[in-house]
C-alpha cells in the first residue's frame, strides 16, 4: 500500500499552554502547538487529529467556492433580477485572511470575498452577507439606495443583529 503523502510537521511545545492545541500551515510545513506537559503518545494523537482537522477545513473551503457562486446566482434572481449583469460578480470566494470584515467587494474588478468566519453560520446569515456584497456591485457606498436593495432580503435586519452579536462576543469590531 502506498503511503499517503504527509506534510512536514513541526511540533512546538509551550510551557504556557495548559490544554489548548492549535495548528496552522506555514508554507509547506504544518506547525502544531501543544502544551509542554504532553506525553509522546498525546503528542502523536494530537498531531494526527490536527492534520485531519486542517485537511477537512481546507477541503471544505475548496468545495464551497462553487456553492458560493450558486448561492449568488440564486440571490441575484430573487432580489436583484432587474439589474441583470450589473449584479453578477466575476468571482466569489471564501477567504481566511479577512478577519476584520465579514465580506468585501471590489466593484472595479467585480470580485467578492467572504470571510471563512461566516462559513459555519446559518444559511440565512450567509445569504445576507453575500447579498450585501452583491448589492455593492450595483451601489458601492452605504447610501439610501444601497440599503433599499439590501432591505429586499426579508431577514436583513435579523442577520445584521446576528452578526453584531457574534462580533460582540468575540470582542472584535467587525464591519462589512
Ligand atoms: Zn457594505
Amino acid at each position: 500500500m502506498a503511503a499517503a503523502r504527509k506534510p512536514v510537521v513541526e511540533v512546538r511545545r509551550s510551557q504556557r499552554r495548559r490544554r489548548t492545541v492549535s495548528a496552522y500551515r506555514d508554507g509547506e510545513r504544518v506547525v502544531v502547538l501543544i502544551p509542554d506537559q504532553f506525553s509522546q503518545t498525546e503528542e502523536s494523537e494530537w498531531v494526527d487529529r490536527m492534520l485531519a482537522r486542517l485537511a477537512a477545513r481546507e477541503g471544505r473551503l475548496a468545495r464551497s467556492d462553487a456553492e458560493l457562486l450558486d448561492r449568488a446566482g440564486r440571490l441575484i434572481k430573487l432580489y436583484l433580477a432587474e439589474h441583470g449583469a450589473e449584479a453578477v460578480p466575476a468571482s466569489v470566494r471564501w477567504v481566511s485572511n479577512q478577519n476584520g470584515r465579514w465580506g468585501s467587494c471590489t466593484p472595479a474588478d467585480r470580485t467578492i470575498r467572504i470571510s471563512h468566519r461566516v462559513q459555519d453560520m446559518p444559511d440565512w446569515v450567509i445569504d445576507y452577507v453575500l447579498l450585501h456584497e452583491l448589492a455593492h456591485l450595483i451601489v458601492p457606498s452605504h447610501n439610501a439606495r444601497f440599503w433599499a436593495l439590501v432591505a429586499r432580503y426579508p431577514r436583513a435586519e435579523r442577520a445584521r443583529g446576528y452578526l453584531e452579536g457574534v462580533a460582540a462576543v468575540s470582542g472584535t469590531s467587525l464591519s462589512d
